[in-house]
């Protein structure tokens, strides 16, 4: 049930959920309580304590509720609402799209892959990684072990299947429980299960070599012995077996970090930092409750154990939700799979999750250096943001440059030209917001070809009604800095724009004759080079990758006395075939490595019709 009013006092007193709102009716804040009215109530006092609060509620207006069941019920509610509508006087877990997460997916014959869009599709994801390197090394050495296919279309059976990758379901080669069984065993291994999976293969082993099932047992040997090698990869090992995150946070009034690191199995498995938005003001206890609850609102993998520096609000509410929810995310048909169950039983106590503060030992050491490195990376923020701060204010833009878009062109005499585009948020890169532009724009027309890319991105932005960067940064000089001022004048985007030298390092600034020069030594300036080199890297890279494919299969194969390096001195001279094509033997010779009789024997190869 969901009703709107003004006055607290009508309110039941009954669990649920209930969202401040404006004049306007913009969500300002979402809570829960126990009981609606005496928790909402005391928003109504004369003399509020916290400053947050007196200014929340200097703009509410009315509020909406709803009654739930239970306060469990409403814990999740409000968890949702806050994470959909992300209210202005909320704690708010800074959005974490940008992290890569290993996912099983919900098809009939699962995959396993690396994804950074989390949904609830059915899959089992499992993250989020810090890194995607070292998620990509831990795919690589799971999917020999465990064997799940990664075609898209099962039409195979493909060379996977040949090489012992795959044991091609397509072809029904084996059976969907076997298959299955396989997936369980991946699941358990990325919950950190490791154990459980080698004594589970062990006892199989045993079983096939006492059926006489020889090569099975042969095949499951092998796994072991590359699961014991993978899990000697992963260092840090700590001497008891630990299932736990261990969750600290460091706040400088400005910057809010919270950093989680995961433990599984007695192993530091991954650690991750999230910033927080409106919790400046806000204590610790505050803080992690509010990142807990959004945290592990998701389809994200439930730990025995969370351990903290302090105790957070309502913690024994929290571990019934995260007990239950351990639960129905692993079994989501409300019972235990064969697999586990010849591990377990019936036995559902060990899937109790206990958040904890530690007073003494290894555990509270451990919170420490989570604690320190929870600082460690506040400091980062805040020297990016100086230095972000510092930009703002050279360049004279309005707003500090928390998103930088910046845009490079690549071509060789303009073949295969191609723009990029990289992204910066907070001073640090963004890859999965990363773009590479194969343009149209005939000849090498730098000012062109910038315009191109440019009405392709913002043309884009404006359709989706997406918000624009605070900062466009174009390679070149004042040109191409005109054409990034008409671009996005003539589609109505105000926000910072320059074009930015390579050589002297110069920045050009709208309206401005002179192209300023910053400290060599400035912070501001580091981050503008970082930017520019990204973006010259990342559009180079897919100039050469294009220019590689046009390389790898070409006419010029045919030739006598033409290998890859003459092959690659005629195209770095001309670009492209159709240019060598009508080129003249004079010129043809002018390339590194031709000589006459070369030059000669390609004109004639590539224009038989002229002969
Ligand atoms: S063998 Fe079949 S199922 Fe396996 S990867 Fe190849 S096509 Fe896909």
């Amino acid at each position: 049930m969901q009703a709107t009013i003004s006055n607290p006092n009508d309110l039941p007193e009954k669990p649920g959920v209930y969202l401040l709102k404006d004049v306007q009716d913009e969500i300002l804040y979402v809570g829960k309580a126990k009981s609606l009215k005496k928790r909402v109530k005391s928003y109504f006092k004369e003399d509020l304590e916290d400053p947050k609060t007196r200014v929340l509620m200097r703009h509410f207006h009315h509020l909406d509720y709803l009654v739930t069941d239970t306060e469990k019920e409403a814990l999740i509610l409000e968890s949702n609402l806050i994470k959909k509508h992300l209210p202005r006087y909320n704690i708010r877990l800074k959005d974490d799209k940008r992290y890569p997460y290993l996912q099983i997916t919900s098809e009939n014959y699962p995959r396993l892959l690396i994804t950074r869009n989390v949904r609830d599709d059915g899959s089992h994801y499992y993250g989020p990684f810090t890194d995607v390197t070292s998620v990509r090394s831990l795919l690589k050495l799971l999917k020999p072990v465990f064997q799940l296919r990664d075609c898209k279309r099962m039409d195979g059976p493909c060379l996977n299947y040949q090489i012992d990758l795959c044991p091609a379901p397509c072809s029904g080669q084996v059976t969907r429980k076997d298959y299955h069984e396989n997936v369980e065993k991946v699941k358990l291994f990325l919950e950190g299960r490791q154990k459980e999976v080698m004594d589970l293969l062990q006892k199989e082993m045993e079983q096939a070599a006492l059926n006489h099932d020889y090569e099975k047992a042969v095949v499951i040997r092998d796994q072991l012995f590359s699961l014991g090698e993978v899990m000697e990869k992963q260092k840090m090992e700590f001497n008891r077996s630990l299932d736990q995150d261990v969750i600290a946070t460091s706040n400088d009034g400005e910057v809010v970090v919270v950093v989680v690191f995961r433990v599984r199995n007695g192993k530091i498995m991954g650690k991750d930092d999230f910033l927080m938005e409106g919790a400046q003001e806000n204590s610790p206890p505050e803080i992690l409750t509010a990142f807990i609850k959004q945290y592990y609102s998701g389809p994200r993998q439930v730990p025995a154990e969370i351990l903290l520096p302090v105790m957070i609000e309502d913690h024994l509410l929290i571990e019934k939700w995260l007990s239950e929810k351990i639960y129905t995310n692993e079994y989501p048909e409300g019972g235990l799979s064969d697999v586990l169950k010849n591990q377990y039983g019936n036995d559902t106590d060990h899937l109790s999750v206990s958040v904890r503060v530690p007073e003494e030992g290894l555990e509270h050491r451990l919170v420490q250096m989570v604690t320190k490195n929870s600082s460690i990376i506040l400091n980062h923020h805040k020297q990016a943001r100086g230095a972000l701060l510092d930009l703002k204010t050279y360049l004279k833009i309005p707003k500090i440059p928390r998103r930088i878009e910046a845009f490079d062109i690549s071509n060789l005499a303009g073949k295969n030209a191609v723009a990029s585009m990289v992204v910066f948020e907070d001073g640090k890169p963004s890859k999965n917001y990363y773009r590479k532009y194969k343009l149209e724009t005939p000849g090498p027309d730098d000012y062109a070809m910038m315009q191109e890319v440019l009405r392709r991105r913002y043309e884009k932005l404006v359709s989706k009604g997406e918000t624009p960067p605070d900062l466009v940064v174009v390679d070149g000089g004042r040109g191409q800095l005109n054409v990034a001022i008409e671009v996005l004048d003539s589609l109505g985007i105000q926000t910072g724009v320059i074009g930015l030298a390579k050589e002297f390092e110069q920045v050009f600034i709208p309206e401005v004759a002179i192209p300023l020069i910053l400290p060599s030594n400035s912070p501001a300036l580091h981050i503008l080079q970082r930017v520019r080199d990204e973006a010259h890297r990342f559009a180079v890279k897919y100039h050469k990758n294009l220019r590689d494919r046009d390389l790898q299969s070409s006419p010029l194969d045919e030739i006598s006395g033409i290998g890859p390096k003459r092959k690659m001195n005629l195209m770095r001279h001309f670009g492209d075939l159709e240019s060598i094509k009508n080129a003249s033997v004079d010129e043809i010779l002018e390339v590194n490595g031709i000589n006459r009789n070369l030059a000669t024997e390609i004109y004639e190869f590539l224009n038989p019709s002229k002969n």
